[in-house]
Formats: C-alpha cells, sequence, structure tokens
C-alpha cells in the first residue's frame, strides 16, 4: 500500500463523515447541508486524485521492475508526469518510461545535487 492510497482511503472517509454531517444538518435547514455537502465534493475529488496517483506509482514500478528485467515493455501514458505537465516538451531522464525519451531528454531538467 502506497502513501497515496492511504491518503486516498482516509479522504474517501472524510467525504463520506461530511456528507453525512451535512446530511444531518439539512434536517433542520436545507441551507445547512451546502458546507457540508461542498466539502464532501471537495474531499471525494481529492481522494479520486490521490487514487489515480496510487495507481500511476505502481504502474510505474511494475515497469521499472519489468525494465530492470531485460523485457521491453510499453511506454505508459503520459511517459513521465514531467512530460504531462510540460505537454510532453521535457521528460524526466531518470523516471521516463520511453527510452528514447530517456536518452534524448535534456540535461538541464536532471535534478541538481545539493552536494
Ligand atoms: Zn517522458
Amino acid at each position: 500500500m502506497t502513501a497515496y492510497r492511504r491518503t486516498a482511503r482516509a479522504l474517501t472517509l472524510g467525504a463520506g463523515g461530511s456528507a453525512a454531517a451535512g446530511l444531518y444538518a439539512a434536517t433542520a435547514s436545507p441551507w445547512l447541508a451546502l458546507p457540508g455537502l461542498y466539502a464532501a465534493a471537495f474531499l471525494a475529488w481529492c481522494a479520486a486524485r490521490y487514487s489515480a496517483a496510487h495507481h500511476r506509482q505502481v504502474a510505474e514500478a511494475d515497469w521499472e521492475q519489468r525494465h530492470v528485467l531485460g523485457e521491453a515493455p510499453a511506454p505508459l501514458n503520459p511517459c513521465c508526469m514531467l512530460a504531462r505537465h510540460s505537454d510532453g516538451a521535457a521528460h524526466d531522464r531518470r523516471k521516463c518510461t520511453d527510452e528514447f525519451h530517456r536518452i534524448t531528454a535534456d540535461l538541464a531538467t536532471e535534478p541538481r545535487s545539493s552536494t
């Protein structure tokens, strides 16, 4: 279990609790349900994002393991998170799942060592 999954589960639990609190508050006044339901929707959205990050991390670990064992796994889509956030303009030399991008990635994207 990754930290992303733990966080996603906690957020899902929070979303359920917020929804329950919002619905309970609606028994007094329907307008009182809005804050609870808004918080529930936000927490559910966050849980979905963390769940997606968990799945991505598991897929990257599986890809890396197959790569190290000598297989030629197909690159993930997107190939790396740096490419996703730069619209494919930059690639992470170490974590990109596309072999060609690992070779041709700009050295400027390489993280700098603190030593
Ligand atoms: Zn990439």
